[in-house]
């Protein structure tokens, strides 16, 4: 065969019927970035860009059995960890992560922009065992201040934020500063790892649609890491990705995504 072999990465996540987040966003982001992308389907939402109406999670058995078909044909180079909805879904994926020997790439989803409930409270501390195997979590700020009690919106609530994921076993934390506003027309994105911080800095965009937005920085960075990127330079051109989606975002629906087709 002279058929080209992408790097395969891997969506563990949840459907956005309007297709701006979720599986949706997270397969357009990994083809737009010369990955190829497979899924493990673990819930189902109606959802568009206004709310989701319905959740559907589907039994431990079918998404275990997802998992085994992907792993017994694919040399699977990245994972992205996105929507679990529920702690049966949450324990079914820490427990298959571990027949995978590659980077992954949690996004700890709990709450959608526009306020719908996507992860049932009590699954939190299911997320113990997930962060323990992941090579880097990427809360936005109400996520960090709602998983380990700081607000990463100054240097010692980063510090303390970020020093709760490395101690939860995580190797690193991209703390997203997409929701914070800074007051000097910039968005950061702090990566903290045992060697370090990086910082990404980016022109605030206003009053643009973020629907998708963190499903496609995180698995761009899946995306990257499959082809073999170093953390740090996976977050900086995951972090590019997703600006030039937000600055060409797409008028669908009523409130708009991210623009998948942008370049
Ligand atoms: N729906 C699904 C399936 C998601 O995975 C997510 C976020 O991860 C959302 C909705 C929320 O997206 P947003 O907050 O960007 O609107």
């Amino acid at each position: 065969m002279t058929a080209a072999t992408p790097p395969y990465a891997l969506t563990v996540a949840t459907s956005d019927s309007g297709g701006g987040a979720g599986i949706q966003a997270d397969l357009k982001t990994m083809t737009r970035l010369g990955a190829y992308g497979g899924s493990v389907v673990v819930a189902a939402t109606a959802q568009n860009t206004r709310s989701v109406t319905e959740t559907h999670v589907l039994p431990t058995d079918a998404i275990r059995a997802q998992f085994d078909a992907v792993a017994d044909d694919f040399d699977v180079r990245a994972v992205k960890v996105g929507m679990l909805a529920a702690e049966p879904a949450v324990d079914a994926v820490a427990d298959c992560l571990a027949a995978f020997d590659c980077p992954v790439v949690l996004d700890p989803v709990l709450v959608s922009t526009a306020g719908d409930v996507l992860l049932d409270p009590d699954a939190i501390d299911a997320y113990d065992r997930l962060f323990d195997r992941s090579t880097v979590v990427t809360p936005n700020a109400d996520e960090a201040e709602t998983l380990t009690g700081h607000r990463p919106t100054d240097p010692s609530g980063r510090d303390a934020a970020a020093g709760w994921f490395l101690d939860a076993g995580a190797d690193a934390v991209l703390l997203k500063g997409g929701h914070v506003d800074r007051g000097d027309g910039t968005v950061r994105d702090y990566l903290v790892t045992d060697d370090g911080t990086h910082a990404f800095a980016h022109d605030h965009l206003d009053a643009v649609p973020t629907h998708g937005s963190g499903c496609t920085l995180s698995s761009a960075i899946a995306a990257r890491l499959a082809h073999g990127d170093a953390l740090p330079a996976a977050v900086e051109r995951a972090t590019d990705f997703t600006h030039a989606t937000l600055r060409d975002a797409a008028d669908v629906g009523a409130n708009g995504s991210v623009n998948h087709l942008a370049s």
